[in-house]
C-alpha cells in the first residue's frame, strides 16, 4: 500500500494497486497549477485512493473539451489529486505528496510543446507533443 500527504498533513492518501502511468505533463495547467515547469503524476484506478481530510477543488475544461478536477489541501494547497472527464473512473496522484516517491518512475512525458527552456528532461523517456491518443485500458 502506498500513502501519502499534503505539506501541512491536514489531507493524507492511502493507495491499494500500482499506477496505470507515471507521467511528467508540461501543460499550461500544470505550471500553473504548480508554479513550477511540469507536474509529475501517477494515474491510479480511482476506486483505489482513498483521501481524507479538509480537501478543496478547482474544476476547469481542458483543451481537449473535457473537465479537469484539481483537488488540493484546503490548508496550505499542496495537490493532491486530478481527475479528468475524458478518462473516468482515473485520477492522478503527484508523486512529491507520495510517502515513497522514489519507488516509481515517471514512463512519459506529454504536452512537451510547452516544455519551458530551463525544464530539462530525460531525453529517454517516451515524449508526447501533446496529449497522445491513449486509453488507461491501453496500458503502456
Ligand atoms: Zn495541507
Ligand atoms: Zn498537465
Amino acid at each position: 500500500m502506498r500513502s501519502g500527504q499534503c505539506l501541512c498533513g491536514a489531507c493524507t492518501y492511502e493507495i491499494d494497486g500500482e499506477p496505470i502511468v507515471v507521467a511528467h505533463c508540461h501543460c499550461l495547467n500544470c505550471q500553473r497549477g504548480s508554479g513550477a515547469g511540469h507536474t509529475t503524476g501517477a494515474m491510479f484506478a480511482e476506486a483505489d485512493v482513498r483521501l481524507s481530510g479538509a480537501v478543496s477543488s478547482y474544476a476547469m475544461p481542458s483543451a481537449a473539451g473535457n473537465t479537469v478536477t484539481r483537488r488540493f489541501c484546503g490548508t496550505c494547497g499542496s495537490p493532491m489529486l486530478a481527475s479528468n472527464t475524458g478518462m473516468p473512473g482515473f485520477v492522478t496522484v503527484p508523486l512529491g505528496t507520495m510517502q515513497a516517491p522514489d519507488c516509481l518512475e515517471p514512463q512519459v512525458v506529454v504536452f512537451a510543446r510547452s516544455r519551458r527552456l530551463w525544464d530539462c528532461m530525460d531525453d529517454r523517456l517516451q515524449t508526447y507533443d501533446a496529449q497522445p491518443d491513449w486509453k488507461p485500458s491501453d496500458g503502456i
